[in-house]
């Protein structure tokens, strides 16, 4: 009883109406017990003494009734002024009390409201109550979720922020090399041969993928995209992410190994957003490899997850730069991976569709030249 008291507000705000009734009730019976007859017993002795005093009174039966009843007129409106005044107090004490619960969240909320939409997102409202108990009211809980509501804004503009820095400054080294060698044609500093026709077909292909990464992370991102959430077998969707880079690893001289357990149990899988995810991970293996390495996809299960994992024989990733790859932008060698077309976004695009799912995606690596593993892993179906 206690405990919804606690937290519901309408329990509180009827209690507090109880309260007042209860203290007028209590009030008035005592008013009518006790002060009352007081009262009326006092004015019927001052009116004894007057009469004692003065004897020519006696026997005016119509003066007596009349001062008889002006007393008892008298008794009866002190004790209900004295009711009056007790309930009044208490009425303005329990609404002093009910209005600085309820209206005090309300007004901080209101200004924090219109401060946050001038822009200050790092503004929160005092949670009243005991957050980590179960005490918490309704006008506790619209301050809790303000305050998310808040933190949630604050992290979103960060995003904003540092997304268009980041996206800036990608943008300037294609544009900067692709203005450089169109100054150069036009000065004749350049022959306008193929290579350097070829030169400028490459950073505008670099803005493009800059741009289609760039869509594509902004979808996943916010979730803007529908999920097809499939029973799928992991080696359906293995063989499909084989069949669209064959031709590239064969290009490359890299070889390309499957190794799935046997009876591996079905996953929920949307098939185009799981075959991105290993499209990310197999293409980067193939990217980071040179000719004559091998990169092998495995699966196997563990509890009630299946684990997805690629290696690499390739160059491998340093300690210190492991936790960050998954950081949007984020490259371990900017210039190597910039020479060949990427946009640092593929691993974190592949970590929200991984999560989007219900898995986990890292990366392992026992250091640079020593090869690497992805792995991310999908829920069991069931
Ligand atoms: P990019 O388009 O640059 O490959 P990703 O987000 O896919 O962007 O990868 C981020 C960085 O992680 C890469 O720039 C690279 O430094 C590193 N990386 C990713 N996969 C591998 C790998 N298989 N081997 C070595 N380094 C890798």
């Amino acid at each position: 009883m206690m405990k919804a008291i606690r937290r519901h507000l309408g329990w509180k705000i009827f209690l507090s109406y109880l309260i007042v009734l209860l203290v007028g009730s209590i009030v008035l019976a005592t008013a009518t017990e006790y002060t009352a007859p007081t009262a009326f017993d006092h004015h019927l002795a001052a009116m004894n003494d007057m009469m004692m005093g003065d004897t020519s009174m006696m026997g005016e039966a119509t003066d007596l009734e009349l001062d008889l009843f002006t007393n008892f007129r008298n008794a009866l409106n002190e004790a209900l002024g004295l009711a009056l005044a007790a309930a009044f107090t208490a009425t303005v004490l329990v609404s002093l009390i009910v209005s600085r619960q309820v209206v005090a969240p309300i007004r901080q909320m209101m200004f924090a409201s219109q401060r946050i939409a001038d822009g200050h997102y790092d503004e929160r409202v005092d949670v009243p109550g005991d957050i980590a108990g179960d005490g918490l009211d309704e006008l506790a809980q619209l301050a809790l979720s303000f305050n998310q509501m808040a933190a949630k804004l604050e992290y979103t503009e960060d995003i904003r922020r540092q997304l268009i820095g980041d996206v800036a400054h990608e943008l300037r080294t294609p544009l900067t090399t692709i203005k450089g060698s169109m100054e150069g044609l036009m000065d004749g500093v350049l022959t306008a041969d193929v290579q350097t026709f070829q030169q400028i077909h490459r950073q505008t292909d670099r803005l493009q993928r800059l741009i289609d990464d760039l869509q594509e992370l902004s979808r996943v991102e916010v979730g803007a995209y529908t999920m097809n959430l499939l029973l799928q077998e992991v080696q359906g969707l293995v063989e499909i992410t084989k069949t669209t880079l064959s031709h590239q690893f064969e290009e490359k001289g890299v070889t390309l190994n499957i190794e799935l357990d046997p009876g591996l149990p079905l996953v929920y899988a949307d098939e185009d957003r799981i075959g991105q995810v290993l499209l990310n991970l197999v293409g980067n293996a193939l990217q980071y490899t040179p000719a004559g390495g091998v990169v092998t996809i495995r699966a196997r299960q563990e509890r009630d997850e299946v684990q997805i994992s690629i290696s690499d024989t390739g160059v491998g990733i340093p300690d210190d730069h492991i936790d960050q790859i998954f950081t949007r932008f984020y490259r371990v060698d900017s210039s190597r991976s910039r020479s060949v077309g990427g946009s640092g976004i593929g691993l974190t695009i592949a970590r929200h569709l991984t999560e989007a799912h219900g898995g986990r995606i890292w990366a392992e690596s026992p250091g640079t030249d020593q090869g690497s593993t992805f792995t991310f892993t999908l829920p069991v179906a069931g």
